[in-house]
């Protein structure tokens, strides 16, 4: 974590602001030492340079997060070779569709600060760092140490810059208004408080900035055809419906589509303008 990162981390639990303890650094990042939390006095751990902002406990998480989070742990290491299989099933060829049909709406520019929420094994960070350029700054949060030591692993190889930190989606360790764009992408289905993550989402969001959340879920219809089945079959988890009830009312241009033949959901919108 580099030491500047400070300024844009807030306490998960009471959004108060950080001091930091330093027991081993580098010139450009801090290796080990902890944050503590001028409201609340919680105080969060940095490891391998991996700050660790998770809240609540894992302990105390929704079964369902807790639940995923385990999968997630036990799967990290394979999951990319399952998605990229599924995916060329499908005829559908990573790293493009991702550009088009995730990365593309953020409507980024070279400078942008970008945060993905459920980062995991970061396939969508190179192309979100090849559009915001090296002036600008990309953060990646992720619930899954087994996700992230992939997706830094993946970043570090190509020689791209993030700034990592475990964390929960619900409950974001960012302060208000600070992002240019932000996307979550194979998350929210597995989220216990889903109306809290997404009202997060916004709340790290500068006004009139875009939003973008996505998941597994079949588009109506297809849920009755030979394919569809054979999806559910596989993966219950394509059985979910677009968590648009919770998006804000006051956000603008909405849009809500589904891609990759139907099997996934993206919703975007704008942050309302103060
Ligand atoms: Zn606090």
């Amino acid at each position: 974590m580099k030491l500047e990162t400070l300024g844009y981390l807030c306490c998960p639990a009471c959004r108060g602001e950080f001091e930091i303890m330093i027991e081993a650094q580098t010139e450009s990042e801090v290796l080990v030492g902890r944050v503590v939390c001028h409201g609340c006095q919680r105080s969060y751990e940095i490891n391998y340079g991996l700050p660790n902002l998770v809240y609540p406990d894992p302990e105390e998480l929704p079964v369902i997060d807790a639940m995923f989070l385990k999968q997630y742990e036990r799967i990290a290491t394979s999951y990319d070779r399952t998605l990229r299989l599924m995916l060329l099933v499908l005829g559908i060829r990573e790293p493009r569709t991702r550009k088009r049909d995730l990365v593309a709406p953020l409507e980024l520019a070279p400078g942008d600060c970008v945060l993905e929420v459920g980062a995991g094994t970061g396939s969508n960070l190179p192309i979100i760092a090849e559009q915001i350029g090296k002036e600008g700054k990309l953060f990646a949060l992720d619930l899954s140490p087994g996700m992230l030591a992939v997706a830094r692993e993946k970043l570090k190889r190509k020689g791209i810059e993030a700034e990592f930190a475990l964390g929960n989606g619900a409950y974001l360790p960012y302060k208000d208004d600070l992002f240019d764009a932000v996307l979550n992408f194979g998350g929210i289905n597995t989220f216990g408080e889903k109306e809290r993550a997404i009202a997060e989402l916004v709340r790290v969001t500068k006004p009139g900035a875009k939003i973008v959340i996505g998941d597994e879920g079949l588009a109506s219809g297809k849920e009755n055809t030979w394919f569809g089945r054979r999806l559910l079959k596989m993966n219950t988890l394509f059985a979910n419906k677009p968590p648009k009830e919770f998006v804000p009312k006051q956000v603008e241009d909405f849009q809500l589509k589904w891609i990759w033949r139907g099997t996934f959901y993206v919703m975007e919108f704008r942050k309302t303008l103060a």
